[in-house]
């Protein structure tokens, strides 16, 4: 086992994942991780929980994830998104919301950390933007290695003796005795001005990190977010990556 992919916030975005998915067997990726937020925003829930299920890989609660599997009230959501969890509740089996309703928030495999949002709390995802949010992460990580998502932003934070670095997502060769804790990007919803599908791949082995960027049909996914009724700016947003 060496070729590790990392997927995160595919959020229902069929079109996205299955170019993802694709791009990692000709990768020869050996073993999947999942960061969370399977579903919301986009319109293939039920296809994408099953892909993903379907993977058997460890997958963690993403903010998403939790909210269309618990029928909290949406107060934290804006309105499109909370739109988009109601109508996702509407359309998952009871089986596939009480898959859902069991995924942890974090856990330790591999020898790395996941988790959706920050080891700093995880129930109340919090976002990481900048070097003091990633050292109240850093905190609490106990791995050398924590792959996260939940901003869309692909990121690398390091820690070394003298601080916290923050370092554009890139091909990168991790140092001996320093900690990571890297954004894996987003696979259906990029939020970083660059609209392509982007997943992580690690290398066990090398100890290599490598960001993989995917052109796929955003005008099918966009059709498929108006063909189900959902906001409009859900659709115009993917084509911008924000
Ligand atoms: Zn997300």
């Amino acid at each position: 086992m060496s070729r590790i992919a990392i997927l995160g916030d595919i959020h229902s975005n069929l079109d996205a994942l299955e170019v993802v998915l694709a791009d990692c067997r000709a990768q020869c990726v050996t073993d999947y991780l999942c960061t969370g937020d399977v579903v919301g925003y986009n319109a293939c829930p039920h296809e994408c929980l099953e892909i993903v299920r379907g993977l058997g890989c460890p997958v963690m609660m993403g903010n998403h994830d939790f909210y269309v599997c618990s029928e909290q009230d949406l107060d934290d959501f804006n309105a499109a998104a909370a739109q988009v969890v109601e109508w996702t509740r509407r359309q998952l089996s009871e089986d596939e919301i009480a898959w859902l309703r069991a995924l942890p928030f974090t856990k330790t495999v591999k020898g790395v950390t996941l988790v959706h949002s920050t080891m700093d709390n995880p129930e109340s995802f919090g976002y990481v933007f900048d070097n003091l949010q990633a050292e109240a992460n850093f905190i609490m990580q106990k791995t050398p290695i924590c792959f996260h998502g939940h901003t869309h932003c692909p990121m690398i934070y390091e820690r070394t003796m003298s601080g916290v670095y923050r370092i554009d997502p890139q091909d990168f060769k991790l140092q001996m005795g320093r900690k990571y804790f890297i954004n894996v990007g987003s696979v259906g919803q990029p939020r970083d001005g660059d609209p392509r599908a982007t997943y992580v791949i690690y290398d066990n082995v090398e100890k290599t990190i490598q960001y993989r960027r995917l052109n796929y049909n955003i005008e099918a996914a966009q059709a498929r977010i108006r063909a189900a009724g959902l906001p409009e700016r859900l659709a115009a947003r993917l084509a911008f990556g924000q």
